[in-house]
């Protein structure tokens, strides 16, 4: 695999986050294109991070803390910022304290990083960022970067994602430190949460189905009327735009996400059939909803990067509802965890 531009395969990489999903395939994407040091940080205890590269430098560390973040950061090339205390909507609306909490992590990561010499950081944003109003039909039309303002984003998660995207652009700005900025738009696969509360549609979707397959049951409870629409991303192409965009010049926020439109009922559709069930749908239509519609607008980053998220749902759901099976199917203990 060619050497990266902007670091040596001998470079010390951070990715915080570790054990949570994106980050917990990150760390395996960067082994994978031949990075030999990579320290991978997370919160959690290392038997609950969903995946483990055993020959990475992995620490526990609660990087809300200052000191965490530099003793995280120290000799580090390049920081992949992924932690963030977040969920699917049946959290961040009813956590905002804890989501805008994730502020102190970003913001101590950026002085550690700024501090230990750092040349490029990424960060994580999020399609929450967006402004509400461009978001109440179902017939969206896809959110461009620019929609983002005038500001009205997600509450208390959104808000916070918005602040530190415009908090690493000053570093970049005043302090030279080249950051690059993503807002990733539901992104889904296998090794993420799926039970639990955390959890996002397509995961949370897949284990209703299952738990009522496998109870002989014949219902499924559906958040909402169903009608509303959302485009999910595969894991893969969010690890492929999120190494691209750290090795690209583009410094503005930029959406890295999928431009499938599928209302909810579709997207349940689909893990029926994988399932080979039919179920009946109860609507709870006082649940956590967040906006109407929402979809990527990809012009930018096809433009950019002359590429664009393209795995179709129907094939990253069936690998996911595979994995969430066999785990809802096999004992705790005997569950494998390496990235
Ligand atoms: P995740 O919850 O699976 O992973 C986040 C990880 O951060 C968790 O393992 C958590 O333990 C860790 N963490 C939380 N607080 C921490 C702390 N104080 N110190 C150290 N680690 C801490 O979430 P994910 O889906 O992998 O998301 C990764 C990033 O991408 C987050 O910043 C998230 O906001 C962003 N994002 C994700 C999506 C998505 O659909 N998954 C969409 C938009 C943005």
């Amino acid at each position: 695999m060619a050497e990266s531009p902007v670091v040596g395969r001998d470079d010390l990489v951070l990715v915080t986050g570790a054990g949570g999903f994106i980050g917990g395939h990150l760390v395996g994407e960067l082994r994978r294109r031949g990075h030999r040091r990579i320290r991978a940080v997370d919160i959690k205890p290392l038997d609950e991070w969903f995946q483990v590269l055993p020959e990475a430098d992995n620490r526990i560390l609660d990087l809300r803390g200052r000191e965490a973040c530099r003793e995280a950061a120290r000799g580090a090339r390049q920081v992949y910022n992924l932690a963030a205390d977040m969920g699917g909507m049946g959290f961040i609306e009813t956590h905002k304290v804890e989501c805008m909490l994730s502020v102190l992590i970003n913001t101590h990561m950026l002085m550690a990083a700024h501090e230990a010499g750092v040349e490029r950081y990424f960060y994580s944003s999020s399609a929450c960022v967006y402004a509400a109003e461009k978001q109440t039909m179902t017939d969206v039309t896809p959110l461009k970067e620019a929609d983002a303002y005038p500001a009205m984003p997600e509450d208390g998660y959104g808000w916070e994602k918005l602040f530190s995207e415009r908090m690493c652009r000053h570093f970049r700005e005043d302090f030279g430190l080249e950051t690059r900025i993503v807002r990733y738009h539901n992104v889904y696969g296998p090794h993420g949460t799926y039970e639990g509360g955390r959890e996002k549609a397509p995961a949370a979707i897949c284990r209703k189905v299952i738990a009522a397959t496998l109870a002989g049951g014949s219902e499924i409870e559906v958040w909402g009327d169903g009608q509303q629409t959302r485009s999910f991303m595969y894991i893969d192409d969010c690890l492929f735009g999120t190494y691209a965009v750290m090795e690209s010049d583009i410094r503005d926020p930029i959406n890295v996400g999928s431009d499938e439109l599928v209302t909810i009922n579709q997207l349940i559709d689909i893990v029926e059939e994988i399932a080979g069930v039919r179920l009946t749908r109860r609507h709870t239509l006082d649940a956590p909803l967040g906006v109407r519609g929402r979809s990527s607008d990809n012009t930018r980053i096809r433009r950019e990067l002359g590429w664009a998220p393209s795995t179709r749902l129907r094939y990253g759901m069936d690998t996911t509802y595979r994995w969430i099976y066999d785990q809802m199917t096999t004992p705790s203990e005997r569950r494998r965890i390496y990235a």
